[in-house]
């Protein structure tokens, strides 16, 4: 696989905020509660390969890639119904900062992988908010151009291998798990 291929949660990071992404790429990574129980959120979805839900099977943890956009990752869980239509499922902890984009992009940019590998139209993604317990449904149509051009942005920032400058939006700050590693002696505990 060619250097500039980008991982799917690197894409995540990047929408959330492109200097915490050139920091991952970087080596940096650093747990907070928030990282830990979205992990958790995933474990408990990732769990076997198949199961059914409600009439509908499941495939968990699922590796996917779009040569045309190189990408790849692993989708948490995609959907088959009895028609054999498809729908990736990103499982989050909440919101994050209060903005749902970040895991917009992970999951329509799941679903164009999807797509490659299967020459089928995937029309529908989805978001299982747990602290919410609610599914939010992203049509991928919608959403692709934006998400194909962040794509195109981020491996354009992230393979200049110069790590973009902090966020203006201290939200964003308050939030992150590498506020430490990013802005050392910075007070960003809002
Ligand atoms: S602390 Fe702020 S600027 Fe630094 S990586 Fe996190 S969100 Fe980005």
């Amino acid at each position: 696989m060619d250097e500039d291929w980008l991982r799917l949660s690197l894409i995540e990071h990047y929408a959330y905020c492109p200097r915490q992404a050139a920091l991952i790429l970087d080596g940096a990574w650093e747990d907070n509660h928030l990282t830990v129980e979205g992990t958790a959120a995933h474990e408990r979805v990732d769990h076997g390969p198949t199961d059914y839900r409600h009439g509908v099977k499941v495939h968990h943890s699922v590796d996917v890639a779009c040569e045309r956009l190189k990408v790849f990752g692993v989708a948490d869980s995609i959907e088959e119904d009895a028609d054999g239509v498809l729908c990736p499922v990103e499982h989050k902890r909440g919101r994050g900062a209060g903005d749902i984009w970040p895991s917009t992009a992970q999951v329509v940019a799941q679903a164009l992988c999807l797509q490659e590998m299967t020459h089928q139209l995937i029309q529908e993604a989805a978001i299982y908010l747990a602290s919410e317990r609610r599914r939010v449904v992203v049509v991928v149509e919608r959403e692709q151009s934006r998400v194909e051009a962040l794509i195109r942005e981020a491996r354009a920032t992230l393979f200049l291998n110069a790590i973009p400058l902090p966020t203006s939006n201290r939200k964003l700050c308050s939030s992150c798990s590498l506020k430490v590693a990013c802005q050392p002696g910075e007070d960003l505990w809002m």
